[in-house]
């Protein structure tokens, strides 16, 4: 069917049959306005120039109306959640309206906030107006830092009330991803024993996402192994960006390998290695400095909910294996690329260890520290980088041993390489809040700033520097918990 916004849309997770969802409609929206929209994304998807300024395209992605050929559902799912089996859970808020054929491939489309599902248990099936902003910002934010994500296309805002600890208002985040499917999808066939279903949903994605392990002895084995490769190159980028996830439950953990379900997520501001994101974290489980680890043991999981197909315990666990050295080694490029170094060197290891002990030792803010070290000269004084340390003789040694190791390296280069590798933007705590507190009062200008900045973080944006800056004292106190 081709709607007038010449959309064409593809149903093919409704093709898995009705094991697998709960076909349904959004609930409407009342009275939506427009919050932020990626015209980037829009453009990846092939969508005509100017739909997004359709009345249209609002009442669609508001969830006020269903275009042609869109066949929406919700999908059942389980999981693990801070680290107890959680049973049954499943997309209590989010509705798919199925997928966009697209150059890039086909990109599922999904409401998030677009009302009560079947998978609800004792929520509204909301979203609130900040945390769509933050999703639908650091979705933006992490493609524009080059690391695997869900999209997100537009926020769409409402007066509508919403109750949370206090009164807030409804919003609606499109989100776009190759597949929303998550470990937990395998985990729900797996435990309700219909192992039917979880063949057809692992045949699925091997066909769909993972063609190669189709050659494989044992495509399922290969699958895990995939998967855990993903992941592993997933948890590399996020430590040496300083992000947190800040809920690493089974059922927010993508089979595809992208960064997904932003809720009390952040990137760092001074380095702290056991930072906690998460105010409803008290553990502290899913800590910076956790996360590699917790990847693995969701992997686990996965396998585990994977055994029913592999069969054979060894063969699941020796395709876990492989991710206890793909993520060390693919930390260490990303530590090289930051540091300016071109190729790799027995003694860098040394030099990587000493320089997040640095870090953390002075708790050094890390996206400034990184910005500034581009423009290190091993033989001046390194004033912007030294005056972020108040341990001066640690940073002394460090800047030796680094300058030593620049030496071999061609100087232009090495700008060049960490220009592209240390972002100058990312979206802090404080940034985020600011422009929320902007929007609830209807300004929306903030948001649309920031989207432009953070989708090219590399870039130097003139103009912006206070976007760059320090946290404000006040940063240190905000806090973000599981209600979104
Ligand atoms: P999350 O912590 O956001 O990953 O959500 C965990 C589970 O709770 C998922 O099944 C969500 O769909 C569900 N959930 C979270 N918030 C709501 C809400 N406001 N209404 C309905 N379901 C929700
Ligand atoms: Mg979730
Ligand atoms: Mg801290």
């Amino acid at each position: 069917a081709r709607a007038e916004s010449g959309l064409k849309w593809v149903n093919s997770f409704a093709g898995l049959g009705p094991d697998f969802y709960t076909e349904l409609q959004p609930t409407p929206l009342p009275s939506p306005y427009w919050v932020g929209r990626s015209r980037a994304l829009a453009r990846e998807l092939g969508l005509e120039d100017h739909w997004l300024e359709t009345g249209e395209a609002l009442a669609a992605l508001a969830g006020n109306q269903l275009l042609p050929g869109v066949r929406s559902l919700a999908s059942v799912y389980s999981g693990h959640q801070f680290g107890v089996w959680a049973g049954q859970l499943g997309d209590g808020r989010a509705i798919l309206l199925g997928e966009l054929d697209t150059a890039a491939g086909p990109q599922e489309i999904q409401l998030k906030g677009a009302g009560r599902t079947p998978y609800s248990r004792m929520g509204d099936g909301r979203a609130v107006l900040r945390s769509s902003i933050r999703e639908f910002l650091c979705s933006e934010a992490m493609h524009g830092l080059g690391i695997p994500t869900t999209r997100a296309l537009c926020v769409t805002g409402s007066d509508a009330p919403v109750r949370r600890e206090e009164i807030e208002t409804a919003a609606v985040v499109t989100r776009t991803a190759p597949s929303f499917i998550r470990f937990g999808h395998f985990e729900h066939f797996c435990y309700s024993n219909q192992h039917a279903q979880l063949k057809r949903l692992a045949d699925y994605v091997i066909d769909r996402f993972y063609p190669a392990c189709r050659e494989a002895k044992q495509p399922y084995a290969a699958l895990l192994e995939a998967v855990s490769e993903r992941t592993a190159h997933l948890m590399a980028a996020w430590q040496a960006v300083g992000f947190c996830h800040g809920v690493m439950n089974t059922d927010n953990m993508s089979i595809l390998g992208l960064t997904i379900d932003y809720g009390p997520f952040q990137f760092l501001d001074a380095f702290d290695p056991g930072h906690i994101c998460n105010h409803s974290d008290t553990q502290g489980r899913y800590a910076y400095n956790k996360q590699p680890n917790i990847a693995y043991w969701n992997l686990f999981c996965l396998g585990q909910a994977l055994l029913p197909l592999i069969e054979d315990q060894e063969l699941a666990l020796a395709a876990l294996e492989p991710y206890k050295t793909i993520f060390p080694a693919a930390l260490e490029a990303k530590m090289h690329a930051k540091l300016g170094l071109p190729d790799a060197q027995a003694e860098d290891r040394a030099l990587i260890d000493n320089t997040f002990r640095l870090l953390a030792g002075n708790q050094v803010d890390y996206t400034i520290f990184w910005r500034r070290l581009c423009g290190f000269m091993p033989q001046a004084g390194h004033e912007p980088v030294r005056d972020l340390f108040f341990d001066r003789e640690s940073f002394n040694a460090w800047a030796l041993q680094y300058s030593e190791r620049l030496a071999q390296v061609d100087q232009g280069l090495r700008a060049n390489l960490m220009l592209k590798n240390n972002p100058k933007f990312v979206l802090r705590n404080h940034l985020g809040e600011e422009t929320i507190r902007a929007a609830k009062l209807k300004d929306f200008s903030g948001v649309d700033t920031l989207l432009k900045v953070l989708q090219t973080p590399f870039d130097e944006h003139p103009g912006h520097d206070s976007l760059a800056g320090f946290p404000p004292d006040w940063a240190a106190s905000i806090e973000i918990s599981c209600s979104s």
